[in-house]
């Protein structure tokens, strides 16, 4: 009586290595899928999954909203597979109008694509939820995981929690351990209470990095060795090139900066020669208004109140200058800020209260020590 659930379930767990292994569920009119094989996604068009990316306690299924746009069946083979995603912090909320911009643009234009695209508008749905910016497990009393550093994540039966299994689903039954993917955007915005401008992490070291960080054209770019478990370090550690875009402030859609990420997105695509009929002539980034900078260092307070702000991002400082001004709930000065070097504010308060030890601002400049050639966080 036994035998035949037995004889299924091998049966599928043989076949779902070959295929994309359906639950057979639909939600939201998209089918729920445990793994993809980008094979078996329909070519020409624009396909959109959830992932079972997990459950929460008591059972409740996790689904990862998933877009696929396929070119004509050859491309698969012919053209390069990018992945764009975003919000894997709950709080920024950017990244998502961006990834549905460009599958909007997909959907008209798929005839024309020369490849293949991945995108994750939102990997934390349990961030954005809760309106903030890591994932809750119930689990250990509760506790907050930031799921950009448990990538490439840990399966449940090794004892991953929630964030880690979201992680380790995305990582490999989506971007398939990187066989899908041959060049990765994470998006993302500073996270809540300060506000910048558009900017970006990239590790120079691996080819391609660097030019997919100038095609951002961004206000700054940041050269960085990347943080160990974040999306953009877990690909450029596997060899795929990989940037981070943080887009100006959290829980706010801001059209400037969510045209200009698309914008970026288009180029990059346009570059890979993903965009059929696209010109033979190279892109030449305008970098005439980017500051390229291999150092950041926080400007700390002291105490707990409230920050005056004298200053703002993308604005260049000297060293000694007053960057602002720390209040007691009196509204005596407590602290004066200062510029520890000549440097140009890359994030800045917008929300006023302050915590002791908290990097109020952050500066960027270029460190003349060596050992900052690739980047440092002071
Ligand atoms: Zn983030």
């Amino acid at each position: 009586m036994h035998l035949k659930p037995l004889i299924t379930t091998a049966f599928l767990a043989t076949t779902s290595l070959a295929i994309t292994d359906r639950t057979g569920d639909v939600l939201n009119g998209a089918e729920v899928i445990n793994s993809l094989d980008l094979n078996d996604v329909p070519s020409s068009a624009v396909t959109r999954y959830y992932l079972r990316a997990g459950e929460l306690n008591g059972g409740f299924p996790l689904h990862l909203p998933i877009f696929i746009a396929r070119g004509p069946k050859e491309t698969l083979e012919t053209g390069k597979k990018l992945s764009v995603s975003g919000t894997v912090h709950g709080d920024e909320l950017n990244p998502i109008r961006v990834v549905q911009k460009v599958f909007e643009n997909l959907e008209i234009n798929i005839d024309k694509l020369n490849g293949t695209v991945i995108g994750v508008p939102g990997i934390n749905p349990m961030g954005i939820y809760l309106n903030q910016r890591n994932f809750w497990t119930a689990s250990d009393s509760g506790f907050l995981t930031n799921i950009n550093r448990v990538f490439p994540g840990t399966n449940s039966s090794s004892g991953g929690n929630g964030g880690n299994v979201i992680a380790y689903n995305l990582w490999n039954y989506i971007w398939g351990n990187t066989s899908n993917v041959d060049v990765a955007i994470d998006l993302h915005t500073p996270s809540s209470g300060s506000g910048s401008s558009l900017w970006c992490y990239a590790d120079f070291r691996l080819p391609y990095v660097e030019r997919l960080a100038k095609l951002l054209q961004p206000n700054i770019l940041k050269i960085d060795p990347g943080e160990p478990g974040s999306i953009e370090t877990t690909f450029v550690r596997h060899g795929v090139p990989a940037i981070t875009v943080e887009m100006g402030i959290a829980k706010t859609w801001l059209p400037d900066l969510i045209d200009r990420t698309y914008d970026f997105v288009i180029r990059v695509m346009d570059d890979l020669s993903m965009l059929s009929g696209n010109s033979s002539t190279q892109h030449e980034p305008d970098l005439s208004k980017t500051f390229i900078g291999n150092t950041f260092q926080g400007v700390r307070s002291t105490y707990g109140g409230f920050i005056e702000s004298l200053v703002t991002w993308d604005q260049d400082v000297k060293a000694g200058q007053e960057l602002g001004r720390i209040r007691n709930v009196w509204g005596d000065v407590i602290q004066i800020l200062r510029a520890p070097v000549d440097a140009r504010i890359h994030q800045a308060p917008i929300d006023p209260s302050v915590e002791p030890g908290q990097d109020v601002f952050s500066l960027v400049y270029n460190s003349t020590d060596p050992s900052c050639i690739d980047g440092c966080v002071l």
